[in-house]
């Protein structure tokens, strides 16, 4: 079992509701999956959208959970869950219902073109970092940097702890 940071986000709503409805409806999404154990889960967090033109503020957070998947077996269930909640792949970084990324995977390096892990932005993203301490004060990223130190590093970014 690998310990597993997933990152959730939503500014759109869809079938399962509202952005923060659609975010607890993906946690036990997730749950209810045999192999992920759903460990515990962040605040949520209201943010300002980074993407392209105007959109709606985002409501993020981060699950930590337990899994025996593989990490690309794993993405494509959270894509799965991205589906089942009309998640619709049009502008890179528009507007969605669903995001769920790979933030960490244990203490892994991966760097395929489907995937990298660590998420390639985490560093520069107050709104995955603020609320991975949350989930775990002393975490380092597998290079040793300490996610508490990189918030801190980080320019403010208009989160707002929900
Ligand atoms: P960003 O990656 O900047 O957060 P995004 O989440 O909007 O942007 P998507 O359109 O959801 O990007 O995903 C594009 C592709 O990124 C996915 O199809 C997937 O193959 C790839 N990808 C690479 N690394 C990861 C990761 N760690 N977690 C999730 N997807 C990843
Ligand atoms: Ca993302
Ligand atoms: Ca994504």
């Amino acid at each position: 079992m690998k310990v597993v940071y997933i990152g959730l986000g939503s500014n759109l709503s869809g079938a399962m509701g509202e952005p923060k409805e659609q975010l607890e409806h993906a946690l036990k999404a997730l749950a209810s999956h045999s192999q992920i154990a759903l460990i515990d889960v962040s605040s949520n967090y209201k943010t300002k959208a980074i993407g392209p033109g105007s959109q709606p503020d985002y409501i993020n957070a981060v699950a930590l959970i337990q899994t025996a998947l593989e990490p690309l077996t794993l993405l494509d269930h959270l894509q799965f869950i991205e589906q089942q909640h009309d998640r619709e792949r049009t502008i890179h970084w528009g507007a969605r219902t669903l995001d769920l990324d790979i933030l960490m995977y244990g203490t892994l390096t991966i760097e395929t073109p489907r995937l990298t892990v660590p998420h390639p932005r985490i560093k520069e993203r107050a709104f995955v970092l603020a609320p991975l301490l949350d989930l775990n004060p002393n975490l380092l990223l597998p290079n040793g940097q300490s996610v508490a130190q990189l918030l801190a590093n980080c320019p403010e970014q208009g989160i707002f702890k929900l």
